[in-house]
């Protein structure tokens, strides 16, 4: 039996593709997925879902072959696994995706429409992308049980949202109230705190230092300054901070107050220092003459979040248009003016504001400013302001009414889960720590379409009605009849469906609001393992033994379960958090559509292949952001994938001349070469740390130990070993479970080399990834020959280096060489090594604290004629090679000169029958022998 020879240059993409193809035709994955069912260990992943919105992006593939990696890993180790993938499907980034197709710009052109033709197009897209997705993460050699994804928009999901809100209501925790939350007025919702801190951006706006005319005191003001001038048209108070010294300042025939270190920034001069207390409930005038301001008591507060670094130490304060001026209004029980509708427009009762967006009015209320004497000057100004996450449209404030979960009494309850957690790095649990501190109210509804639809049904008596399953719908609707006709529990099916007041018998509809998707995605350890269903199923596979997604999930879906789950069972969620940073381009630069320097998933694995790409981003530590490009896959290629084809196309050529091979009968303790005993040990070395870094969750290590090995076999182990011929049991050994090591990371080339060192032809039950994970026998790790081989590399590189100083090339034989070393080598067949390596008849060790390596250069005629003898075989052989010669063909040689005492060595090294003299060195096939 012989091994089918490898071309020499692999098309890797190709290769993976008819590979993939194998799989597909022989149902491998099935095989896979099946493998561990009875298995008494079980390893419970729960896939954080993917939007199913457009196809997946090369940041996609990093997270998910890192979820591969260490699914394979544990399946080879013999782990139950449920390999259940999952798709994020409704909310607003699907409205959003829609609405762009379609060429929407507004609610009101969704209400054009039909909120049922909207519906069904966000249906129809997700369920397109969700295959879309499937496809390509196949195509990374990602194996998973992809008919039984799961769907956010399922009734599953939604209606044990249902339940979790029944139970936080049941807690007291759900409420309505006012806030001015962040409102994207493209998309007429608000947004939550989590949502909202993804979406600041640096603005360049034009702030704007203003004069509050004082009442009751002619031509005294008060300064103050603003970042955002359509505010100013709400406007109910001015805050100062006592803390901070103020002043009194004469310009030109005005009074002004301000802060004094703003008074001199502003290069305002001529002022005396004021007891601050005294501006103090100063009433002043509005500065519009609206119908909105009229009746609203305008005076000076105090507040300690005013600070004079920036503006003027006076703060305008316009409660229904900011969170903060929001609260202290809300302290101070004073007026709010909420002046715009979901869209950003100005309200009846704001003048000539009226009827314009609000992000628009800035050159209006300058202007306005100036004709009234009011404005003291504008200035530029860079700040972070908040964008909607989703469609970046620059957003306001809005005082709304919205539904939240309170967060006070789940706070320390979700602190102490997160402590039991193991997170991988440990700072991302920190961060959770971080963020729960931080953490508010946790604002759940959008004024949208597509989403969970919130069961609260609000009864005008003022009883709120939380809907908790479908039986409880059946049994409270008005037509139980019309629930199970639903085509789904989506809008606007659901809003038809109306309740009786258990209070008071009235009819009531559902609050037209749907739910935040971190709703959606937070379920997913309870909807998905059949918590209400099977609490058995559910105690087996509760909590995760891994999630792995990227950092930013902390605050979002990582924070999210674990609101779900210590809400409903007190216990975290999962038990090892894994983060990943994000995918940028070859320079590390962010990948952005403007800066076009993205690269669309399809090319990529097109171009540089699946396990190029995997082997990339397994290489990073996973929680540091990892540079990806074409010259970066090829650099992969050259250092590891193709000295792993090279090395082992050299093993089969090689193998498929000496025919005695028995692999499957070789036992690694027999070993008795050294190169043998130390190649065995170093597998076992790298099979031991390798196992250790997944265990730990280290693609990184892993990849960089493996690599390492593979460097010691090509460059040390065969180069060393060419001409051996009784080594070919050993490397099928070593090649074969250094196949299984590198499975979970480089599936395709893998299971390809896997399949021709097995000489299979194709059998799915013998793929690689149905091999079990290898184990590292610790009796054949030999410490001391792991640590002195390097040694012996190094000595020999010190004595090339010296031969090359010295013009002595390698294959002129020398003397001697004494190594002073204070750890000689005494091994006999180490120092054999060093020899033959470096080409010196003798090697002497001597023991010496100092370091030294002396090269005996001196020439005898014999040496030199050995050399020569060296030179002229190397000569004969490149002439063989070019013309072709088999190793057997026996051959005549013509040269001008040879050593003669090395003339019968000369013969027989390259198969000749006979020397004679010439001009130049030629050789021609002997015609004795000519059959
Ligand atoms: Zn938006
Ligand atoms: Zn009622």
């Amino acid at each position: 039996m012989s091994y089918q020879e490898l071309p020499d240059n692999p098309d890797f993409s190709q290769l993976e593709k008819s590979t993939l193809e194998w799989w597909q035709k022989n149902d491998l994955v099935s095989l896979y997925l099946h493998q561990n069912d009875s298995s008494e260990k079980i390893f419970s992943f729960i896939d954080g879902p993917i939007t199913a919105n457009n196809p997946m992006g090369v940041h996609h593939a990093r997270g998910r072959t890192l979820k591969d990696v260490f699914q394979r890993f544990k399946n080879a180790q013999g782990y139950a696994q449920r390999f259940q993938n999952g798709f994020d499907c409704q909310g607003l980034w699907v409205e959003v995706e829609v609405e762009k197709e379609a060429g929407f710009n507004s609610k009101k052109d969704i209400l054009n429409y039909g909120l049922e033709n909207f519906t069904n197009a966000c249906l129809a897209r997700v369920d397109k992308f969700s295959k879309i997705q499937s496809e390509q993460s196949q195509r990374l050699g990602m194996f998973m049980d992809w008919d039984n994804s799961y769907y956010t928009n399922s009734q599953t999901n939604n209606l044990y949202i249902w339940h979790f809100l029944k139970t936080v209501h049941q807690k007291g925790w759900l409420i309505k109230k006012k806030s001015a939350t962040t409102w994207c007025p493209r998309c007429e919702t608000g947004l939550s705190q989590h949502e909202q801190a993804d979406g600041y951006q640096m603005d360049t706006d034009t702030s704007v230092y203003l004069k509050f005319k004082l009442k009751n005191r002619p031509d005294e003001y008060i300064l103050a300054w603003t970042t955002t001038p359509w505010t100013l048209s709400a406007n109910v108070l001015l805050a100062i901070n006592t803390d901070f010294e103020y002043v009194k300042v004469k310009n030109e025939d005005q009074i002004l107050y301000l802060a004094k270190v703003a008074a001199d920034r502003l290069g305002l001069t001529d002022y005396e220092s004021i007891n601050a207390s005294s501006l103090l409930n100063l009433e002043y005038e509005s500065l519009y003459n609206i119908p909105a301001q009229t009746d609203i008591k305008h005076y000076v507060t105090n507040w300690d979040q005013v600070n004079p670094i920036e503006g003027t130490g006076v703060v305008h304060i316009a409660p229904g248009c900011g969170q903060e001026d929001f609260e202290l209004g809300k302290k101070l029980q004073s007026d709010m003016l909420a002046p715009l509708d979901p869209s950003g427009i100005f309200l009846p009762g704001y003048g000539e504001l009226t009827g314009l967006y609000a992000h628009k009015v800035n050159d209006l209320v300058f202007e306005y400013l100036k004709s009234k004497n009011l404005l003291f000057k504008t200035e530029a100004i860079t700040h972070r302001y908040p964008h909607c996450w989703r469609c970046k449209t620059k957003c306001l404030f809005r005082l709304e009414d919205s539904w939240f979960i309170k967060s006070d009494e789940i706070r320390p309850l979700l602190k102490e889960a997160t402590k039991k957690v193991s997170w991988h790095p440990k700072f991302t649990g920190r961060r959770m720590q971080n963020w729960l501190d931080s953490m508010e109210d946790w604002m759940i509804n959008r004024k949208r379409f597509y989403g969970l639809a919130l069961p609260f049904y609000e009864c005008s008596c003022g009883e709120l009605t939380v809907i908790g399953s479908k039986e409880e719908l059946l049994q409270q609707a008005i037509h139980p009849e019309l629930v199970e006709k639903l085509p789904s529990f989506h809008r606007p099916w659901i809003d038809d469906i109306e309740i009786k007041c258990p209070k008071c018998g009235q009819s009531v509809k559902r609050i037209p609001d749907v739910g935040d998707v971190w709703l959606d995605a937070g379920v997913v350890p309870f909807s998905t393992l059949k918590y209400l269903e099977d609490k058995s199923y559910w105690q087996k596979w509760f909590p995760a033994d891994m999630v792995l997604e990227m950092t930013e999930q902390v605050r979002l879906w990582f924070y999210s379960m674990l609101f779900f789950s210590v809400t409903l069972e007190g216990e975290p969620p999962y038990k090892n958090v894994v983060t990943h940073g994000e995918v940028r381009d070859e320079k590390g630069e962010k990948m952005s559509k403007t800066k076009k320097n993205g690269i669309p998933y399809n090319d990529a694995i097109d171009k540089m292949g699946a396990d190029p790409m995997r082997w990339l981003y397994c290489q990073q530590k996973a929680f540091a952001s990892v540079n990806f490009g074409y010259n970066i896959a090829d650099q992969v290629k050259r250092d590891f994938l193709l000295i792993l084809w090279n090395s082992y196309r050299f093993f089969i050529q090689h193998a498929n001349l000496t025919d005695q091979s028995n692999p499957s009968a070789y036992n690694p303790q027999s070993a008795t070469n050294i190169m043998d005993i130390w190649i065995v040990s170093r597998l076992h070395q790298t099979i031991d740390s390798v196992t250790s870094d997944l265990d730990k969750y280290r693609s990184n290590r892993a990849t960089s130990t493996i690599q390492n090995f593979l460097s010691d076999l090509s460059t040390w182990y065969i180069r060393r070993n060419r001409d051996r011929s009784d080594n070919s049991d050993l490397l099928h050994y070593v090649f074969e479970t250094f196949f299984r090591l590198i499975a979970p990371f480089t599936p395709f080339i893998s299971e390809y080399l896997y399949q021709n060192l097995i000489q299979n032809n194709y059998q799915a039950n013998k793929s690689i990834h149905l091999q079990s994970w290898p184990i590292a026998d610790k009796s054949l790790i030999n410490e001391t020959l792991n640590q002195q081989m390097p040694q012996v590399r190094d000595f020999c590189q010190i004595i090339h280096g010296q031969r090359q100083a010295s013009a002595l090339k390698i294959r002129q034989p020398l003397a001697q060489v004494v190594i002073n070393t204070p750890n000689p080598i005494i091994d006999p067949q180490l120092i054999e090594i060093i020899r033959q390596e470096t080409n010196i008849k003798e090697v002497v060790f001597v023991k010496n604290p100092a370091n030294s390596i002396q090269l005996d250069t001196n020439l005898t005629p014999e040496l030199i004629a050995e050399g020569e003898y060296r030179d002229l075989v190397r000569s004969i052989q490149v002439l063989r090679k070019n013309q072709g010669l088999k190793l057997t063909d026996v051959i005549i040689i013509h040269s001008p000169s040879w050593p003669q005492i090395f003339e019968k060595e000369i013969l027989s090294k390259t198969v000749a029958s006979s020397i004679d003299k010439s001009a130049s060195l030629s050789i021609e096939l002997s015609v004795d022998v000519k059959k």
